[in-house]
């Protein structure tokens, strides 16, 4: 079952592989039309963007670091040329961090990941969330992670980082409710994508062996919980933090 998306706009950040990807085709599976930002990978994003065509959906691909303010503005811009409007921000691109413990790290890299994680979500909403008020309709989604939640060793920067990203969702919930929008936020457990490539196989088994699912999650789980935030069926759902995780962790 997909939710209905028909008629609605939607901006996806960092949707040229991994998580990004799947939720941008399953928005366009549910029948948004989707732009599929990316960074540095057009190739691939352009791949994306065909898939939901052939689908019979619409897409296009559009670059924009999601650090750079001016970026941001002209996807935004770009994106209401072409489909008129914005319903749903999915703020999903992924920055960069250190993997080591706390006591190594340099002020830089710490500086580095929440400038980094706070721009690209600062820049993107604001930007979008302008037209969103207008029509006062909107539905933004954050891709966090669980390890905002649940410490891991090593994690140190990127817990940080997307922990102020929850935070300020919730003062986004309570200032934009009003206005007919929702925000709410995706923590998923650990996912195989290029960005995970680097950890063991042991890593994968152990996770999957302490999930009450017996196995990792997959790119589509957290395209499944955006979509139903992104539909109507979420209508009254706002300021919550969903963890996608095979139950690892429990709140
Ligand atoms: P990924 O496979 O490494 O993909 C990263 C995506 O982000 C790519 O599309 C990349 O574009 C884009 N990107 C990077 N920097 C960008 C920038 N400055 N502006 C615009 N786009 C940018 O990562 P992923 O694993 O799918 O992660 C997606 C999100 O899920 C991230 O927010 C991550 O923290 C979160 N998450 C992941 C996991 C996991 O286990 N994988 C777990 C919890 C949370 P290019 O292809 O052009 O470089």
């Amino acid at each position: 079952m997909e939710p209905g998306l028909k008629g609605r706009s939607a901006i996806v950040t960092g949707a040229s592989r991994g998580i990004g990807a799947a939720i941008a085709k399953a928005l366009g599976r549910a029948g948004a039309t989707v732009a599929v930002n990316y960074l540095r990978s057009a190739d691939k994003a352009e791949a994306v963007a065909g898939e939901i065509r052939g689908a019979g959906g619409t897409a296009f691909a559009i670059q924009a670091d999601v650090t750079r303010k001016e970026d941001v503005e002209a996807m935004v811009a770009e994106t209401i040329k072409r489909y008129g409007k914005i319903d749903i921000l999915v703020n999903n691109a992924a920055i960069g961090f250190p993997l080591k413990p706390f006591i190594d790290h340099s002020w830089e890299e710490v500086e580095a990941k929440m400038t980094g994680e706070m721009k690209g979500v600062f820049f993107t909403t604001q930007a979008a969330v302008r037209d969103m008020m207008k029509r006062r309709y909107g539905r933004i989604i954050h891709i966090s992670s669980g390890l905002s939640r649940y410490p891991s060793e090593g994690f140190y920067t990127h817990a940080a980082a997307k922990a102020a990203m929850d935070s300020g969702a919730r003062v986004m919930a309570k200032e934009l409710g009003p206005l007919g929008i929702t925000v709410n936020v995706i923590g998923p457990g650990l996912i195989p994508t290029d960005a995970t490539a680097h950890m063991p196989k042991e890593m994968f088994d152990f996770i999957a062996g302490a999930t009450p699912l017996k196995r990792v999650g997959a790119p589509d789980d957290v395209a499944g919980a955006v979509s139903f935030l992104a539909s109507d069926m979420a209508g009254f759902i706002t300021g919550h933090y969903i963890h996608v995780n095979g139950g690892i962790f429990m709140p």
